[in-house]
């Protein structure tokens, strides 16, 4: 896989490719009238999209010196530079093609291939509660009417039809569609396993028989096999944060913890849920200061940085239901731990306080 430089996400490259397959596209239809067709194509497509010009068919070379010359001018030239550059590289690493060079005959597919490779995630996916969950490879902008387009190792495509072949099962296959792997043990000449997948959809099998109601799916070059992509309601699976939300299952939720990362400590838990549920309504808030009396805090003060943000019941930056359900994580952590912890507790600092002896500041933690 293309690794890129420091300034060029993947993302950015990604959407780049996607701007040379629709020149790839835009010149295909010109010449023949069909998206699909060869075209040529030379390195003036990755000048073209890494300038940001439209993905017009012809290389309209004014246009684009115009266009370099206000990038000089707003300074970003170094960055759509390097961009053309990775553009470039990565044509050249992953393009198939004979002689020397990338640059010759293309078809739009084969770019965005490539794009889709860069955007894809490893997660889980799922279909409701009857499918899954599932380790898949996903490209996030690949979708069909929401639903996400999975591909899967041999070991999972196993799993798959185990669970298929279950539920066809449970509902007399009716209706149901299966998976089947057929494996003949062997290895192809490049150690990847020598198998492929049949997916039976049962409720044309009457009416239109077997060859109509069956589908052969194989490996893609990375081994994975492409199962209801387009056709099945693929979900990603979701993951539960310590702080009360859920997420897609590969990505950070939005209180900035991850799914590997999750604190067990009643205590800490308890520092990310105040911090959420606080950071909900003031994002730049950074500490609170807390004060127990008779085993219950209560939040006194919130800061961002050295700046007291206004807790007041009326008009202040956050409402009393925010307040209260702050003070009620750090309630329910207090309560499941030893009152000589708090100060030790990563982030609790004891405040010294002529009025209180419970007085703590919680330092929330950065994202
Ligand atoms: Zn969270």
């Amino acid at each position: 896989m293309t690794s890129t430089t420091p300034d060029v996400t993947q993302t950015e490259l990604a959407a780049a490719l996607v701007i040379v397959a629709r020149i790839a596209q835009a010149r295909a239809m010109q010449a023949t009238g069909d998206p699909n067709a060869t075209v040529h194509l030379d390195r003036r497509v990755c000048l073209q999209a890494a300038a940001g010009m439209p993905p017009a068919a012809r290389f309209d070379r004014h246009a684009w010196m115009k266009a370099w010359q206000a990038a000089r001018e707003d300074g970003s030239l170094p960055h759509r530079k390097a961009l053309y550059r990775q553009l470039s590289r990565t044509l050249a690493d992953e393009l198939d093609f004979d002689g020397d060079s990338w640059e010759g005959e293309h078809r739009q597919a084969e770019i965005y291939r490539i794009a889709s490779r860069l955007r894809t995630v490893d997660t889980k996916v799922c279909i409701d509660d009857t499918l899954g969950p599932l380790d898949a490879k996903v490209d996030p902008h690949n979708l069909w009417n929401g639903f996400v387009s999975p591909r899967f190792t041999l070991d999972a495509a196993l799993q798959l039809a185990a669970q298929t072949q279950q539920l066809a099962e449970e509902f007399n296959g009716d209706g149901v569609d299966t998976v089947h792997v057929i494996d003949c043990g062997a290895k192809d000449h490049d150690g990847k396993p020598l198998a492929f997948v049949l997916r039976v959809s049962w409720t044309y099998m009457e009416d239109e028989g077997a060859e109509q109601s069956t589908l052969i799916i194989e490996p893609d070059d990375e081994g994975r096999y492409s199962i209801g992509g387009w056709e099945w309601c693929w979900s990603y699976a979701h993951w539960n944060c310590v702080c009360g939300r859920y997420s897609d299952w590969h990505e950070r939720c939005w209180c900035g913890l991850t799914r590997d990362h999750q604190p067990t400590a009643p205590l800490e838990i308890a520092r990310w849920t105040a911090a959420a549920a606080l950071r909900r309504l003031a994002p730049s808030a950074t500490s609170a200061l807390i004060d127990i009396h008779e085993g219950r805090p209560h939040i006194v003060q919130v800061y961002a940085g050295d700046t007291e943000l206004d807790t007041a019941d009326d008009g202040g930056v956050f409402d009393t239901e925010t307040l209260g359900a702050a003070d009620a994580y750090l309630h329910h952590a207090i309560d499941s731990s030893e009152p000589a912890d708090l100060a030790a507790a990563p982030g609790w600092e004891h405040i010294p306080d002529e009025r209180s002896a419970n007085v703590y500041r919680i330092t929330f933690p950065t994202l």
